[in-house]
């Protein structure tokens, strides 16, 4: 059972500032850690990059060649040899460039690659619970546009933070090595630069998560009314204008965040670009006057100038490598935190179990979905079931009839007590071995938009066409799907809606016939239908239930008169137990369901 807090107390729980840095650095061992396997890519893009801002001190400094060489001393092939070389640096700074763009779209695709798998199959192992209490938008969100996200980081932030230090770094050097007090004066500037854009760094993550979150809520709302369920919903209540009304709240919402962090972002550049501006200014004059003076020649102070746009724009930019480090750490933090989140796993020493007989045993067994909470769903159930027996469970509605069978396949965990198979508590055994020996049959019929096909290979791909046909003839369906024009080829459409509802349930049951499964759950797999189709279907679920240890959840009574033993809950205790003759002799609450039954 999903045993984390809930998901809104995590999220509430990240804004804690220490728990924020602890997480920071731990985060970025685990982004470094993503990078390991491309470690050797990552070491050419920075040699790549190494190189090319080497090339990129050539201009300043062939422009200083020329100025105090080639023209002072009227030096035509000194000024030749000088542009031809500005020429050939370029050309090999610009296919080194295409080099490294390569390599960085190939690492940073790899790892959206590598993310999205690991986000995709950690979330198809977390428990039922976490579905049921997150918005599938959200969910949606997280694998789509979140690890989309990374991408930027790692192709974009992570690279332009690694070369805004190599190219600060060599001209650092290179000014030092040129003239020491103009280069001193240069670095004097710099802390100006870099002080104000300090405390923008927050604001901007802080702007930047709020969309995030905003973003989720407009997954959210988008993918819920979009569904075929979602919008058969908003039809059938003319709920259209509400719906647009709810959506234009959302996207103003989301629309007055991003012009926010675009201000920021703007203020961000402006300082930025001020400052860019005011450098130069400052060594123009200083320069200048020395320059004039005869201490420097102006060859000297032209390559000074421009080398000064090679330290001042990475400079800027770094100062801002602070909202760059958190706002890449906010991506993937967003993603961490769902990988993080616990999944289902065996217990220690879990085994796999093969053949089974079938005896299921429930010892007083009571299940509370809010562990925190006074109710509970099910409250100290105990019984027994003998391989190929027919148990029907009934009762009001509410009454926990669904809760209990989905504690079979591990769907949830007891609170308290156990549930044995062939006397083996099913703790003990691993939830895939135990899952493959139990067929559902639910209330809502879940079809993938694919063929029938498909469908029905879902629950064994390498079951022969000829087995597919058999087990849709006993399903009674094989006829219904002949007539179709695609046949078996029959795309089914969203959730199966192009299908009939009493198609879609027989299309379940050979799906479960082609599994095979010793135990057979059954959770009112009649109710929705009318007389006639109820009728089909049961003749479909009789050779399912052959042979089978079966559980069968009804409201249709006279479906169930038959069973081998019926066990009635109420408000999640087992009330009456035992055959329909005695029971209706009890006259208890099974008669009075019964009675009100056949009514219906
Ligand atoms: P019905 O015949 O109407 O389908 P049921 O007998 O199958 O009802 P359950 O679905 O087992 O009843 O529900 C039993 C109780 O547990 C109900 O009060 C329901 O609100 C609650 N419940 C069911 N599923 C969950 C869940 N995932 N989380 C929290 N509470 C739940």
């Amino acid at each position: 059972m999903f045993s984390g807090p809930p998901v809104y107390l995590m999220w509430s729980s990240m804004y804690n500032p220490e728990r924020q840095r602890l997480k920071g650095r731990a985060d970025l061992r685990r982004i470094a850690r993503l990078f390991r396997p491309y470690w050797w890519m990552e070491c050419q893009v920075i040699a790549a990059i190494f190189i090319n801002s080497l090339l990129g001190l050539a201009p300043p400094l062939l422009t200083l060649a020329i100025i105090d060489k080639a023209l002072a001393h009227h030096d035509q092939s000194a000024l030749t040899t000088y542009v031809v070389l500005m020429v050939v640096s370029a050309i090999g700074s610009g296919l080194i460039g295409v080099y490294q763009g390569y390599l960085n779209a190939l690492v940073g695709e790899s790892i959206i690659r590598d993310l999205n798998c690991a986000l995709v199959s950690h979330l198809h192992r977390m428990p039922l619970s976490f579905f049921t209490a997150t918005k599938t938008g959200e969910i949606m969100n997280r694998v789509s546009s979140d690890v989309e996200s990374v991408d930027a980081v790692v192709t974009g932030t992570l690279v332009s933070i690694v070369t805004n230090v190599i190219t600060v770094a060599t001209t650092l050097v290179t000014i030092f090595l040129l003239d020491l007090r103009l280069a001193l004066v240069s670095v004097a500037v710099v802390p100006l630069m870099v002080l104000p854009l300090w405390p923008v760094g927050r604001r901007m993550y802080e702007a930047r998560k709020k969309t995030r979150t905003k973003k989720d809520e407009l997954q959210a709302a988008t993918q819920e009314t979009l569904s075929v369920s979602g919008i058969q919903l908003v039809k059938s209540f003319g709920r259209e204008r509400y719906e647009h009304e709810r959506f234009y709240k959302i996207t103003s919402d989301l629309m007055k965040l991003e012009v926010n962090v675009a201000l920021v972002g703007r203020w961000f550049m402006m300082a930025i670009t001020a400052m860019v501006v005011i450098g130069p200014g400052v060594i123009w004059l200083w320069g200048g006057l020395a320059a004039i003076k005869g201490d420097i020649t102006t060859g000297v102070l032209v390559s000074f100038v421009g080398l000064l746009a090679r330290l001042y724009t990475p400079v800027s930019a770094l100062a801002g490598v602070q909202v760059q480090i958190i706002s890449a750490l906010a991506v993937f933090e967003r993603i961490f935190d769902y990988l993080d989140m616990q999944e289902e796993r065996d217990s220690e020493g879990a085994i796999a179990i093969a053949g089974i007989q079938g005896r299921i045993a429930f010892n007083n067994v009571t299940l509370q979905y809010d562990e925190t909470g006074e109710r509970k769903a099910l409250d100290d159930i105990s019984f027994v079931i003998e391989p190929g027996q027919v148990v029907a469970f009934v009762g009001p509605s509410g009454a926990g009839k669904s809760s209990l069978i989905n504690l079979l396949p591990r769907l949830y965990d007891p609170s308290s007590g156990d549930i044995t198979i062939d006397g083996i508590d099913i703790k003990h055994m691993t939830r895939d071995s135990l899952r493959q020996h139990i067929g559902i049959v639910s209330q809502e019929t879940y079809l993938f938009h694919d063929t029938i096909a498909h469908n029905l290979l879902y629950a064994r791909p390498d079951a022969t066409l000829q087995e597919i046909t058999e087990a849709c003839q006993k399903a009674n369906i094989h006829e219904a799907i002949q007539a179709m024009p695609d046949g078996y080829d029959t795309i089914v459409g969203e959730r199966g809606h192009k299908l009939s509802g009493g198609e879609r349930q027989r299309i379940a049951i050979a799906r479960v016939l082609l599994k095979d499964p010793e135990i057979l759950v059954l959770d009112e797999a009649t109710s929705a239908l009318d007389t006639e189709n109820e009728a089909i279907i049961q003749k479909a679920l009789t050779p399912l239930m052959r042979g089978r240890t079966c559980l069968v959840v009804a409201h249709r009574l006279s479906t169930i008169v038959n069973a081998d033993l019926i066990n009635v809950i109420a408000g999640g205790r087992l009330v009456e137990s035992g055959h329909h003759q005695s029971l209706m002799a009890q006259n208890g609450l099974y008669a009075r369901l019964y009675s009100t039954s056949l009514q219906s």
